[in-house]
């Protein structure tokens, strides 16, 4: 018999109908169904047979070995017998219940050492202080943005990742990933809801979108609203860092115009595909606005969609082709000299708050070429941004001088250059103004 049988009565009636229920061929098949059993004995109302031996006899599976002690495995019903000796039995109740208990306690003392270390590090991280005064302009330029986009929860409270979506119209986590990253933002475990941290392994990982961040406190122990006014009076002096913002930022309006283009015509660009759009604005907002682009992109897509209808090609294929379009659409425009059209802003696709700031601190809007923008933050930090300058200039002052020399007008180039820039325009303007009006 392939079921070994523990009787707890001693009624003969019992056992024999108890043997019978279990009995078992050579084949370990049930030799009576459980419906010829019933009426056998009578029972309380309610009670299956199946319950009523349970009470009566404890059953094991000679073909279950815990592998635990090497005792038989004890079954409820007929389902649980096996027909077989089993290669991975399964523990018996008490081996089951004695390893339950073990990973509880693991698991207790796991959840124990996460808060441990969580209360450590939040406690480390409110001794940690910013000297506002010291910040880079691009960092004052995107927290007074991000104050504005969550007022007020950057100074009173805190905040998750999905506040903040009115910072940028795209990447708003990237920037506030900068802000982190210099020590502006703090997370603080103690606000974000349960399962926010969370073991891997023996590392804790976090679910970024629950994180609840608050600003960092003041190193002269002004508060966080003093702090945000303080900053408001800034005196801006660093341009690379606020023309690399303003490109940072244009990038991601242009990339949200090809996210929208994209879904319309159902382009599923990959990660690679966009981060090599990404390069290739950035490149090309150095001269371009931000609504020439969007004009650039509603072309290539187009004509990526066109060609995803033809024979041989397929939506994937098409929409692979669109960053190495956007390149060469690019350079077409600037070796023939095109102008570009400018688009206007779609319909809900909000500059948002750092655009705002942006636009109030430097006059500029997506109808602003990265050249003005250049001369603008030059005009306003008082110095020229290094390379992204000199690159821009070099093919002006190359053309102005060809012009020039070639008409015999090198002298009163010269003197007029300097009178504008006496005149207290920079050198990007006063190369412009010359070139116009020899061309004139
Ligand atoms: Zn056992």
């Amino acid at each position: 018999m392939a079921i070994k049988l523990q009787m707890l009565t001693q009624d003969p009636k019992e056992i024999e109908l108890i043997e019978r229920y279990w009995a078992v061929d050579e084949s370990g098949r049930y030799l009576e169904k459980v419906s010829a059993l019933t009426g056998i004995i009578e029972m309380a109302k309610g009670m299956t047979l199946a319950s009523f031996i349970r009470q009566r006899c404890n059953a094991f599976d000679e073909n279950q070995v815990c592998p635990q002690c090497a005792e038989l495995v004890e079954i409820k019903s007929r389902s649980e017998a096996t027909k077989v000796p089993q290669r991975f039995p399964k523990l018996c109740t008490l081996c089951q219940d004695d390893q339950d208990a073990i990973a509880l306690e693991v698991k207790k003392a796991r959840a124990a050492e996460l808060e441990r270390q969580l209360a450590e590090y939040a406690s480390k991280q409110s001794t940690r202080t910013v000297d506002y005064s010291m910040l880079p302009d691009n960092l004052v330029l995107l927290l007074l943005a991000l104050d504005r986009a969550i007022n007020p929860r950057l100074t009173h409270g805190g905040f998750t990742l999905g506040d903040c979506r009115g910072l940028a119209p795209r990447y708003a986590g990237d920037f506030i990933l900068q802000l982190r990253e210099a020590g502006l933002l703090l997370d603080d475990p103690g606000k974000a809801s349960p399962g926010t941290y969370y073991w891997e392994g023996d590392e804790i990982w976090m679910s970024r979108d629950q994180v609840v961040y608050r600003l960092a406190p003041d190193a002269a122990s002004r508060s966080a609203d003093e702090v945000i006014r303080s900053l408001r009076e800034r005196v801006y002096t660093d341009a690379d860092g606020l023309f690399n913002l303003w490109l940072d930022y244009s990038v991601a309006d242009v990339m949200r115009y090809v996210g929208n283009q994209c879904a319309l015509y159902h382009h599923d660009l990959d990660e690679q595909e966009q981060e090599e759009i990404k390069s290739t604005l950035r490149s090309a907002l150095q001269t371009y606005s931000v609504s020439q682009l969007w004009s650039v992109v509603w072309k290539v897509v187009r004509d990526a969609a066109s060609l995803a209808n033809r024979e041989y090609y397929n939506r994937p294929k098409a929409a692979a082709t669109i960053p190495g379009k956007i390149r060469r659409n690019l350079e077409k425009v600037q070796r023939d000299a095109i102008e570009l059209k400018a688009w206007g802003r779609p319909e809900q696709h909000c500059a948002g708050a750092l655009g705002m700031v942006l636009s109030e601190v430097l006059g500029v809007d997506e109808n602003t070429s990265g050249q003005r923008v250049s001369s603008l933050v030059t005009w306003l930090t008082g110095q020229a941004c290094s390379s992204t300058l000199q690159v821009a200039l070099d093919e002006p002052i190359h053309e102005l001088m060809t012009m020039a020399l070639a008409r015999d007008l090198g002298s009163s180039v010269m003197v007029r250059f300097a009178e504008l820039i006496r005149g207290g325009h920079d050198v990007g303007f006063a190369i412009e103004e010359i070139r116009e009006s020899l061309r004139s």
